[in-house]
């Protein structure tokens, strides 16, 4: 079992933002290699395993299957792997979320309110709301119309107020009003997959579990680190790899470095950690 949740855990720090990159066109060359780019055969694919929730369950930031364009590159050497760490480390040592949250119920909520939504448009709904309903209680007593009020501004909010009341009164109904802790618990709350179920466990339980959103996915892919055409393999894959000692926060990291380093369209190499490292053959540095 993982440590207690703490406020230490729920503090909010605030990396730099990088300049929004200007958009610019992709060659043709860039847009086939770059992972984050749909295809429809990993589609199928990901839908023949049948082990990815679908995008209303899979919580924030649920990833469509892609085609990583890395073609059999060198695997990344254990040394190599915990040099890159290190230097993420010492870097960031203590890297948090983005999503605002006051204890593990609240963190819960904000992930499964944070699909397909910006970390950004979720806080500026959720600071209100969390400040009269921060309890599965308080959330029932308000009501699914209060709560769709308060979060109309975030994408799907009408299924998610429903998810929300819904999982609250599992969570009271099933589980004591308390977030359970284990992944299987966790997945069987309303509007709850596999990375809502991660990043609870991660960030409120102290867990090593990999969520896999966006940022990550596409990090895992171009790296070399962990290549895979679905949300899943990446994360299995990461999981493989990553030396246990840095697995607390690998997933903090790798986001984050999605985030403000490794951009997707176009990544800001000549500021990379881990630039030498990087197996990906579009890299600029
Ligand atoms: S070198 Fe470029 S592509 Fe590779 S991880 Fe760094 S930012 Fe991403």
């Amino acid at each position: 079992m993982g440590p207690q949740y703490t406020r230490i855990m729920a503090k909010i720090t605030r990396p730099q933002r990088a300049k929004p990159a200007p958009v610019r066109k992709p060659s043709p060359k860039a847009v086939k290699a770059a992972p984050g780019t749909a295809s429809k055969s990993a589609s199928k694919t990901a839908k023949k395993a049948g082990k990815i929730s679908p995008a209303a369950k899979a919580g924030a930031g649920s990833v469509k299957p892609v085609k990583t364009g890395l073609k059999a590159t060198k695997p990344w050497t254990p040394a190599e792997i915990r040099e890159a760490f290190s230097r993420f480390a010492a870097s960031n040592p203590e890297p948090k979320g983005e999503l605002e949250h006051v204890n593990p119920y609240t963190l819960l909520v904000a992930v499964v309110l944070s699909a397909q939504a910006t970390d950004a448009g979720v806080n500026k709904a959720t600071r209100p709301l969390f400040a009269v309903a921060d309890t599965p209680q308080k959330m029932l007593a308000l009501g699914e119309d209060a709560v769709r009020e308060y979060i109309k501004t975030v994408g799907l909010f009408r299924t998610k107020a429903k998810n929300v009341i819904a999982l609250s009164q599992k969570l009271i109904t099933d589980f004591g009003g308390e977030v359970p802790r284990t992944r299987a618990e966790l997945e069987s709350l309303p509007g709850a997959g596999r990375k809502t179920a991660n990043v609870v466990l991660n960030m409120a339980f102290g867990e090593h579990t990999m969520a896999v959103d966006t940022h990550v996915f596409r990090v895992g892919n171009r790296t070399g680190l962990a290549p895979g055409k679905t949300p899943l393999e990446v994360e299995l894959g990461l999981e493989k790899v990553i030396p246990a000692e840095f697995m607390l926060h690998a997933h903090h990291w790798l986001i984050l470095h999605g985030r403000y380093t490794c951009l997707a369209r176009k990544p800001r190499c000549e500021l990379c950690l881990i630039k030498d490292l990087c197996r990906w053959p579009e890299k600029t540095a």
